[in-house]
């Protein structure tokens, strides 16, 4: 099969939908593979890497859309993408079509075969694909929570694992799911006292098995909520009602409670955030204070850290893209049901049932 890469073209998008050790496995597999011209150089993936691992260089997005079979991307692709997209052509990447409306359009006109990476199922009923970037984002927590409570940001001036004879910090987490449990294993690593607080009893059991007397894990109630957040120096909102807009978890009320210069880190933001107080920012403009407690809520976490983002992505999304390739997509998603569900969009009609009851079109 012939597969190409563009350049992702989002403002500050630095990810690649293949690294090259992903392309050489391709090519391992008897495909040919066409990378645009700089692609991956703003995460240190030159062209020379790409020629290495078998890789052809084109230079420009419209040669990739006019001769690849398959388009493997990381972002929905844009109206200048979308509109090169053919009838039969597989594009393999995010979409989250159900809030846009503009691009579910265009992939239907289109008539090509889009397997959206956010859909892709495992057999325990989660999402591999969105799983790698809820690991980033939960360590990436811990790092600027830790900033944001240095003096220079308006922050208590506390230091998450103190030092001997100085009590550490405390870092107190919302929700004991991916991103939660990967805050806590660095808050840990920090030597922070951490708290977990969830409302699944059989996730509390399961932290309670890993990490034993290392980490408090502590049922999610309100009452327990405004204990351990009104003594937080930093608080970590990592919950996910699947389906729904995050619950407001923490109310402007309790931040007075809070000392000075505390720090929330509202990582569910994508889903509306689970502060009263939070709103979507930007990594140029990401924090900003509300009666004396700092706030950092950006949607995108994971671009920060576009490199390690990408290959994390790699590890999880190339399987599938050597099983769409070898195997091609009417047999690969026949084949695994899983992959199947990743199909949202196919010649022109829809093929997932919330996307289509999102825009009130037949499935
Ligand atoms: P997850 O499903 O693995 O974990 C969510 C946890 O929240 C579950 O353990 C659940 O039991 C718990 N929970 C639900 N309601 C709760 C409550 N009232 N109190 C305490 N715990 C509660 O989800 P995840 O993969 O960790 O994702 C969490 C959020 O982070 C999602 O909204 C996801 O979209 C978002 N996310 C954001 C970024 C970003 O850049 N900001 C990046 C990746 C993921």
């Amino acid at each position: 099969m012939l597969i190409g890469v563009p350049k992702e073209i989002k403002n500050h998008e630095y990810r690649v939908g293949l690294v090259p050790s992903s392309v050489r496995e391709l090519v391992h597999n008897g495909h040919q593979v066409i990378v645009e011209t700089n692609a991956g150089g703003g995460i240190g993936f030159t062209d020379t890497d790409y020629e290495a691992a078998g890789a052809s260089i084109v230079a420009t997005a419209a040669e990739i859309f006019a001769q690849a079979e398959m388009v493997v991307k990381v972002k929905e692709p844009q109206e200048v993408e979308y509109k090169q997209l053919r009838e039969g052509q597989l594009l393999f990447t995010y979409l989250h079509l159900a809030p846009d409306a503009p691009q579910t359009n265009g992939l239907v006109k289109s008539g090509c075969v889009a397997v959206a990476y956010e859909t892709v199922t495992d057999k325990k009923g989660t999402l591999p694909l969105l799983r790698p970037m809820s690991e980033v984002a939960g360590r990436m927590s811990v790092h600027v929570g830790a900033s944001c409570l240095h003096k220079a940001q308006n922050g208590s001036g506390v230091l998450l694992g103190g030092v001997p004879g100085v009590a550490p910090g405390k870092v107190v987490i919302i929700g004991g799911g991916v991103s939660g449990t990967h805050a806590a294993r660095m808050a840990m690593g920090l030597e922070a006292e951490v708290t977990i607080l969830d409302r699944s009893l059989p996730r509390i059991d399961e932290l309670n098995s890993l990490y034993g007397n290392k980490l408090k894990v502590v049922y999610s109630t309100v009452d327990a909520i405004e204990k351990y957040v009104s003594d937080a120096d930093l608080v970590i909102g990592a919950v996910l009602v699947p389906g729904a807009s995050a619950p407001k978890l923490v109310s402007r009320e309790l931040l007075g409670k809070m000392r000075p210069g505390s720090v929330l880190v509202d990582i569910a933001i994508d889903q509306g955030g689970c502060f009263e107080t939070s709103h979507a920012t930007t990594h140029q403009d990401p924090t900003y204070e509300v009666d004396g407690i700092i706030h950092y809520c950006v949607a995108n976490m994971p671009g920060a850290v576009a490199r390690t983002s990408t290959i994390a992505l790699n590890n999880a999304t190339l399987p599938f893209a050597l099983a769409l390739a070898n195997k091609g997509y009417k047999k690969a998603l026949a084949d695994d049901p899983h992959l199947m569900e990743g199909l949202n969009v196919a010649f022109g009609k829809i093929t997932c049932a919330p996307v289509a009851e999102a825009h009130g079109m037949e499935y």
